[in-house]
């Protein structure tokens, strides 16, 4: 129950209509059961291999997608790093400190930050000998909270030109390979992925539970069922 999405919350009366949720844009290029498939951790395959080689993917794919509308996300255009539901993302710096920053420059802090925390054979391992840190996943968890504020911003601001360049199915697929990646994991908090909530319903449905549990869900209690109808 507390997992209840909040649709009618995130709908602002201030805000333009959702180019991004209207039947036309929610195309995807892959089938949604095979995105399931493609994030379940096969067995015998280590937990940090698996969640490393998704953010690797992720990273390269939303990074691309942003590549080609760059040019429209401008210091003057986007003032703000803002997404969805009137959100507005500041810049931790090193240091902890908040700083209003505009969104291209805001993005250039995510990648420069990626890129540098995946280069960095301490802590994303590509030689055999070298081992993952115990900090691992709380840095992936970090790495894909930033990407998932790029990508809100893409939909939020510059799907028209994402749709116009036809790269919306794709932007589409790699939302919903994040989307399902973390419904796996459980690696960014709610209250950042609400605000695409309505997306996420739109594309896969209301999917916060997995096909084993929706049937664990269908049956039926036997211990008290004293009904004869059937
Ligand atoms: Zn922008």
């Amino acid at each position: 129950m507390s997992k209840a999405r909040r649709k009618e919350k995130d709908a602002g009366t201030t805000e333009d209509p959702k180019l991004y949720l209207e039947e036309a844009a929610l195309e995807r290029q892959l089938p949604e059961l095979d995105l399931r498939m493609l994030v379940d951790l096969p067995p015998g395959l280590d937990y940090n291999e698996w969640l490393a080689s998704h953010t690797l993917a992720l990273f390269d794919h939303i990074n691309l997608v942003y590549g080609t509308i760059s040019e429209f996300c401008t210091m003057t255009g986007c003032p703000d790093m803002t997404g969805p539901g009137l959100r507005t993302y500041l810049w931790f710096d090193e240091k902890g400190k908040k700083t209003r920053v505009a969104a291209p420059q805001y993005i250039d802090y995510v990648m420069t930050f990626t890129q540098r925390t995946v280069s960095d054979e301490t802590i994303f391992p590509t030689k055999y000998a070298n081992e993952f840190p115990s900090s691992f996943e709380s840095i992936v968890r970090k790495i894909l909270r930033l990407l998932y504020h790029v990508v809100a911003h893409i939909y939020h601001c510059h799907f028209r030109e994402v749709a116009l360049l036809g790269l919306h199915a794709h932007l589409n697929c790699v939302f919903a390979h994040l989307t399902l990646l973390n419904q796996r994991f459980n690696l960014i908090d709610p209250k950042e992925t609400e605000i695409l909530g309505d997306l996420e319903a739109a594309l896969l449905g209301d999917s916060t539970s997995a096909p084993s549990q929706t049937l664990a869900i269908q049956e039926t209690p036997t211990t008290t069922n004293t009904s004869s109808t059937t």
